[in-house]
């Protein structure tokens, strides 16, 4: 059985893709062209943004919006303790400083509350200035952006969301990826839109900011790449991935609703064994990930261990906090705060394979080895 069960995906939709692939290889153009351009229009329309810019990776995605949004020295950066590394790591990156905030209970979407109280804490200190918040969409559900898009606006800050596990997820009917002043996602095979190596994009409806972002993602360009006008980077989504992504954007929207169905069944079937992911009323998930959160380590250590001897894959998202990461160890002066609710899902959080590929047979298997192991 498959943790993403990305070859699956492919074999079903193999003659389109090829074809795809194929006609980039007969144009001879590797880099930008026609599909990169197309797949630029494609998305921002999916996503109801003016424009998306696409690049290299997430994590340049990421960083690319800090760059534009002018944040640096002195700046305090508000990012989920419970998230993967890359939201904080691109923070030192432009030398400002990442605030680790605890999750909600609930959606392990960064805590509203425990937002306010840590960008209060940063104001009294005096050091830093609350420059911005990285809101993540962990594991495919929006983060909790009208409650958050208050505190920034009430304290002057601005919004980044990293939408690198959420694209195709909603809230109503308003997209992921069009929440903050500046969102990104990641193509990286195993997100909900995942490409057939790296890739990412940024996404925003202010013409300044997706200008510079543009200048940036090619050596800082002013008239072309050989008229340098700022220190940028060199972070570009190649022709063939652009090419695959248009294909794969055709049943997007269809694998959604199906992963869908899989975590009702999954949750039908696991809501009295462990605790299942809770989507909040209006959210819709694009199941980067479907989370569990089992009693304790030592029980998912057993269950892990019944699962894998029975061929099933397990991935832990996440083990540790990032206030806890060796890497952030010199920014303990500004993090003395715990975050007990990011320390306990570590402590306990299991994720289990999920994909389009799923039937039903699967998830009652997987559901039953999840009983045995537990009960
Ligand atoms: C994967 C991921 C990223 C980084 O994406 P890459 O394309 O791997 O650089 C950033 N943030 C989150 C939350 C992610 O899950």
């Amino acid at each position: 059985m498959e943790f993403r069960d990305l070859k699956a995906q492919y074999l079903k939709n193999k003659t389109a893709i090829d074809n795809a692939i194929q006609s980039v290889l007969l144009s001879g153009h590797f880099i930008g062209g026609e599909p990169v351009k197309q797949l630029e229009e494609k998305l921002a329309e999916y996503v109801g943004v003016k424009h998306c810019i696409t690049c290299a990776n997430g994590t340049d995605a990421l960083q690319l919006a800090l760059m534009a949004l002018g944040i640096g020295e002195n700046d305090a950066v508000f990012v989920p303790d419970f998230t993967f590394f890359s939201t904080a790591e691109v923070v030192p990156w432009v030398n400002a400083t990442p605030i680790f905030v605890d999750v909600d209970v609930d959606t392990f979407n960064i805590s509203p509350q425990s937002l306010e109280e840590a960008i209060i804490s940063v104001i009294k200190e005096g050091k830093l200035i609350p420059k911005a918040v990285i809101a993540v969409d962990l594991f495919g559900q929006p983060a909790d952006f009208y409650a958050i898009r208050a505190i920034t606006q009430k304290y002057d800050m601005l919004l980044l969301e990293d939408g690198a596990q959420g694209f195709g997820g909603r809230i109503g009917n308003k997209k992921a990826c069009s929440f903050g002043d500046i969102a990104t996602t990641s193509f990286f095979p195993a997100k909900p839109l995942g490409c057939y190596g790296d890739g990412g994009a940024v996404f925003t409806d202010n013409d300044e900011w997706a200008e510079l972002i543009s200048s940036y993602k090619v050596h800082g360009k002013g008239e072309d790449k050989y008229d340098n006008v700022r220190i940028g980077l060199n972070s570009r989504l190649d022709t063939i991935q652009a090419a695959i992504l248009l294909e794969k954007l055709k049943f997007f929207d269809e694998e959604i609703d199906i992963c869908n169905k899989v975590a009702e069944e999954y949750t039908l079937r696991l809501k009295d064994i462990v605790k299942t992911p809770i989507v909040k009323e209006g959210m819709t998930s694009s199941w980067a990930q479907y989370t569990v959160c089992v009693q304790n380590s030592e029980v998912r250590k057993k269950v892990i261990k019944v699962l894998n001897e029975n061929d099933i894959p397990t991935g832990i998202y996440y083990k540790r906090p990032l206030h806890q990461q060796e890497a952030f160890q010199f920014e303990r002066q500004y993090n003395r705060k715990n975050c007990s609710v990011t320390e306990n899902i570590c402590g306990c959080c299991l994720s289990l394979p999920m994909h389009t590929y799923l039937d039903m047979r699967d998830i009652q298997y997987i559901t039953e080895k999840i009983a045995h192991a537990i009960i």
